[in-house]
């Protein structure tokens, strides 16, 4: 008999809090050992994915470096495509970029500026939404493109963080709330 899906509770349980990485006073949300177990790595998946048959959506946007792992999955899921937002300097062909602002500096991200069609149905997707500052510039660059983002969802959410704000205009929806 096949298990039954796996609850937001079950991958919240399985999810490791690794204190003072990479920096002090940062708590990391280690989503590795979900990964590593394969009912809930299919579980996210499928939470990650539930708003959406197969068919209505055109590209998962997966944003660098674990959001690639989700949205992959998520795309496969889906029978859509995976177009990747990466770091600067990481993609080979002609991009736009979008910087913003981190608590000290700023970072950039980067698409290729074919990766999607004017129109395209687009679920964006990240492991983790902070301080939204990534997941907004990724937005932007799907918005650039003329796409539209029928949906932003995390597998993790730090509210107190308020990322929500900085989607404003775009439907957001996480699996887990911390
Ligand atoms: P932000 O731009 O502040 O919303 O940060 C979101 C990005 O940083 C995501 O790609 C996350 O993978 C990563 N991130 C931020 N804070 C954490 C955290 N506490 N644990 C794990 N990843 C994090």
């Amino acid at each position: 008999m096949p298990s039954a899906p796996a609850t937001p509770q079950e991958i919240a349980a399985a999810i490791r809090n690794v204190p003072d990485f990479p920096k002090p006073g940062i708590q990391f949300k280690d989503i590795t050992p979900v990964l590593a177990d394969p009912r809930l790595f299919a579980g996210a998946i499928d939470l990650l994915t539930e708003k959406f048959k197969p068919g209505s959506v055109d590209a998962v946007v997966g944003i660098d470096a674990r959001g690639f792992i989700f949205a992959a999955a998520a795309a496969l899921k889906l029978r859509a495509g995976f177009v990747p937002v990466r770091k600067q300097g990481k993609l080979p062909y002609q991009t736009h970029e979008q910087a913003y602002a981190l608590e000290y500096g700023s970072a950039t991200v980067a698409m290729h500026v074919d990766a999607l069609k004017p129109g395209a149905r687009v679920l964006l997707i990240d492991d983790l939404l902070a301080t939204g500052g990534t997941a907004s510039a990724a937005a932007a660059l799907v918005n650039k493109l003329g796409a539209k983002i029928l949906e932003a969802a995390f597998l993790i959410e730090l509210q107190f963080l308020n990322g929500r704000e900085k989607l404003k205009g775009c439907p957001v929806r996480s699996i887990i709330v911390y």
